[in-house]
């Protein structure tokens, strides 16, 4: 059985020729929104980030941190990690999960949170379904502020993005942060929250309102290829302060075909996370305090060859991002063999797979590259 959200990874993790089960379902999951409170709020898994970016607006909250898409399912996205803009705040959207509900290979659906049920929670969040089927989340909210104060600057060079990205990476009084590399051009996003009109002394300064219903005019992608392509993304999170290498390692492959032609455009995001996040086993979340996501985006021509030339990049990419001490972002396009997932996750693997046969879902996602680690031998 293969579980499904809204089906916006990119490597066939929701593709099946068996049992598909869709969770996605955003018109009849807002009526089931429960405000409990506390800035809590309980959500069906089957909901997009749209439909709740705006029940929260309406109700004078938000939530932290959203995705420069937001017609995904937050069941799907919570099983992956979660980064947008305001990561350079509040880290992952699964850092803000109080707790879940986790249905196993038995039917038995259990609340999940950091203290009930730890390791499912661990294992779930940013797990691609491994661990069974998220049904509901408790989300932590925050107040709602309309106005971002949104400063784009233009670079000269790479190396000044790099450097500029490095910077602010160490700085903590920024809210919203991205950059690209777009045909030839290297832009960079910054911004501050702010509720009120004052413009600020910056003449580079735009205040938008609502800044998560706008679109990101440099990090707009195309949500679906043309029908004669496919979409290879991936994305790399190393440490602050291994960008310039990371990028380096791109750049020497850029001009082996067919990377050369194929790539759309490279998508800078920066992640800090709170000193006690929780080291949740398969999201890309290392023990720096702050990293930085490198996605690279590729749309390459229906012809098998160029799609095994894209993926073997990719895979000297990842090479590279581990030596740097970073991990892979696993909605994207990963090949993850066994000595690198063992790499990589370690003794989790193991846990994997003792959770899995300890809760009956060994016929679940089973196809994944992190549920094939985890068969024992
Ligand atoms: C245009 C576009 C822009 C994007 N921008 C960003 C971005 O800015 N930041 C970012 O972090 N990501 C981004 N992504 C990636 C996106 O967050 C992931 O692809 C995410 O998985 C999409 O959610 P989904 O509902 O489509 O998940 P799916 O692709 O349906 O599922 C993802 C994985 O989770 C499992 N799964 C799905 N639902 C559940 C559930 N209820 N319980 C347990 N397991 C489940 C699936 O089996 C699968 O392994 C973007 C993707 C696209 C297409």
């Amino acid at each position: 059985m293969t579980l499904r959200g809204a089906g916006h990874s990119c490597d066939g993790q929701t593709v099946t020729d068996r049992e598909l089960l869709v969770t996605y379902a955003p018109d009849t999951a807002a009526q089931q929104v429960r405000d409990l409170g506390d800035d809590l709020v309980e959500v069906p898994a089957g909901m997009n980030w749209y439909g709740l970016e705006r029940y929260l607006n309406r109700h004078g909250r938000a939530f932290p941190v959203l995705t420069d898409y937001m017609y995904t399912s937050v069941g799907g996205t919570l099983s992956v990690g979660g980064a947008g803009v305001n990561s350079v705040r509040h880290g992952w959207q699964v850092d803000h999960v109080e707790r879940i509900q986790l249905i196993d290979g038995t039917g038995t659906s259990r609340w999940c949170s950091r203290a009930d049920h730890p390791e499912l929670f661990r294992f779930a969040l940013g797990g691609l379904g491994t661990v069974g089927l998220i049904e509901r989340v408790v989300l932590r909210t925050v107040p709602y502020c309309r106005d971002t104060h949104v400063h784009r600057a233009h670079h000269a060079t790479l190396t000044e993005l790099v450097e500029h990205t490095e910077r602010m990476a160490q700085r903590d009084d920024v809210d919203i942060f991205c950059a690209s590399v777009r045909r030839g051009t290297f832009i960079s996003t910054t911004g501050w929250n702010s509720n009120g009109p004052r413009q600020c002394d910056d003449e580079c300064c735009t205040i938008v309102p609502d800044l998560p219903f706008t679109s990101h005019p440099n990090s707009a992608r195309p949500v679906a290829p043309s029908a004669d392509h496919v979409r290879l993304w991936t994305d790399y999170v190393v440490p602050a302060g291994q960008l310039a290498p990371m990028l380096a390692a791109v750049e020497a492959l850029r001009d082996r075909a067919p990377l050369n032609g194929a790539l759309e455009m490279l998508y800078i995001l920066i992640v800090r996370r709170s000193l006690d996040a929780t080291s949740f086993a398969f999201a890309p979340v290392g023990s720096a305090p702050v990293s930085i996501g490198l996605g690279v985006y590729t749309s390459v021509h229906r012809d098998p060859a160029a799609s095994t030339a894209i993926r073997q990049v990719f895979r000297d990419l990842l090479e590279r991002c581990c030596e740097l001490g970073g991990r892979p972002y696993l909605y994207g396009v990963n090949d993850l063999d066994d000595s690198l997932a063992e790499r990589l996750y370690g003794s989790d693997l193991n846990q994997l797979a003792r959770l899995r046969t300890a809760h009956q879902l060994e016929h679940v996602n089973a196809h994944l590259p992190i549920a094939k680690a985890a068969m024992p031998a």
